[in-house]
């Protein structure tokens, strides 16, 4: 089985994105579109107040791979603008004739094709987007959803936990774990480090001792800034901080693990690739890996982690890893995947399965992925 043509396009807004879909109907805006979430600009007062402000606005990409026995497959990822190109001009024509079923091969070969422009970033994108497709093409032609192609799966349903600061939504909808975009960091001085302080304390008043709560950091802060936030959230049980530091500073990384051995420290929603995932684990740098699936290498790379993760005892729970089929499918079939993540930025109110058409949602805190063949049905016709 050849691969006959791989071709990438731009996804509409909807089929990119399904939990972004505004809507007026909830019972009241969602907390995303007006809340200060803290970031790598915060220090640039004229892009402080939202991220959406200096994000670019690439649609997302989708990728279909088809094979000369007629068998296909999606993939998808974000960033069209640079990722298409590298798709369709660069890797697609040099995969034609290669045998579609040696999917860690193909994997292989893509990794070492981006080398001259560099594996991770914009390339680990578009290698994701194809290895994607290459697992739901693999899959579907046994007929089998990827889990099952991948090995079967290891627990009935996923336990999931809500990311957001909708936080009594959450609670209303029965989610066991919740994790807290952190609003302030470094450029909000001790004003913004008490403003923190207060936000995790009110929600672990309103959750209660039993919730387990974690918080967001989205790369805005230093070493020290963390060790100090730290400090101040030892009465509230914050189960890990997350993606504190710039992903790319590596001795940050083992500083604010050598400053914070007891603090549970989870990252790597911006790692691609491996290799970052090997030398920290190697380290025990943080105790929870997050790639997300469709930017790190799609599966394989993802698999290739959690092998990395299991064998330094770290546990891997994949970046917004819920909102994805892909993720879904992913996790179930992963041993060291404990909890699947589910970011909801839907307006309270709106039950999730109305947000999300096509794709499964947790019912109280659980979430079942599709048994139909591939990652299921395709999130538009192509
Ligand atoms: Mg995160």
């Amino acid at each position: 089985m050849k691969i006959k043509s791989i071709q990438a396009f731009a996804l509409p807004a909807a089929a990119a994105s399904p939990y972004a879909e505004k809507s007026s109907q909830g019972r009241r805006e969602p907390w995303q579109i007006h809340a200060e979430v803290a970031n790598p600009m915060s220090r640039y007062p004229r892009f402080k107040a939202h991220r959406d402000s200096w994000r670019s606005d690439w649609p997302g990409v989708g990728c279909v791979v088809e094979a000369d026995d007629g068998s296909r497959g999606f993939g998808a990822s974000i960033f069209a603008g640079p990722v298409i190109p590298i798709i369709n001009d660069h890797l697609a024509p040099l995969l034609i004739g290669e045998d579609a079923a040696d999917v860690s091969g193909l994997y292989d070969m893509l990794t070492r094709l981006v080398s001259p422009y560099g594996q991770t970033g914009i390339s680990a994108y578009a290698i994701s987007a194809i290895d994607l497709a290459l697992w739901d093409l693999n899959a579907r032609r046994q007929g089998k959803p990827v889990y099952e192609f991948a090995g079967g799966k290891k627990r009935n349903s996923i336990t999931c936990y809500a990311t957001g600061n909708d936080t009594d939504w959450h609670m209303e909808l029965g989610f066991p774990v919740t994790k807290l975009a952190c609003p302030y960091g470094p450029a909000d001085g001790e004003a913004g480090l008490a403003a923190n302080t207060d936000l995790v304390a009110r929600t672990r008043e309103k959750i209660g001792p039993d919730v387990k709560l974690m918080l967001d950091c989205w790369m805005a802060f230093d070493v020290d800034y963390a060790v100090a936030l730290s400090s101040r959230l030892k009465p509230y049980n914050v189960g890990w901080i997350e993606d504190c530091l710039i992903p790319e500073d590596i001795e940050a990384h083992h500083e604010l693990r050598r400053r914070l051995p007891h603090q549970p420290l989870a990252t790597g929603e911006h790692w691609y690739g491996t290799h970052m995932f090997a030398h920290a684990a190697k380290h025990r740098l943080v105790d929870v890996f997050q790639p997300d699936i469709c930017w790190a290498g799609g599966f394989t790379a993802c698999r290739r982690i959690a092998e990395i993760a299991d064998a330094a005892g770290i546990a891997i729970i994949p970046h917004a890893g819920m909102n994805t089929t892909f993720g879904q499918h992913f996790t179930l079939a992963t041993s060291n995947a404990p909890m699947g993540e589910l970011f909801v930025g839907s307006p309270p109110g709106i039950p999730l399965e109305q947000i999300a058409s096509a794709r499964p949602v947790p019912v109280r805190g659980e979430l079942v992925p599709s048994d139909e063949p591939g990652f299921g049905p395709w999130p538009l016709d192509v």
